[in-house]
């Protein structure tokens, strides 16, 4: 029965430890909201305040949709 007891404390330490980095990732996540103006509809977390082209496929980014929705 003690046996059993440290593994449960193993994988909840363990659980524990890699849900920390999820956590961190989350709120790098929320922190690289997009903020330009402009967009890759492939890629909506690139974006810049100007017309321009995606980093990552080269497609033109179109400009953000702020009427409505
Ligand atoms: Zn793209």
């Amino acid at each position: 029965m003690r046996r059993y007891i440290i593994i449960l404390a193993v994988a909840a330490l363990s659980f524990a430890a890699c849900n920390s980095p999820a956590t961190k990732d989350a709120k790098a996540t929320e922190s690289a909201k997009p903020k330009g103006k402009y967009y890759c509809t492939m890629h909506p977390e690139i974006t810049l305040n100007k017309p321009g082209t995606c980093s990552k496929c080269g497609m033109d980014l179109v400009e953000r949709d702020t009427t409505g929705k």
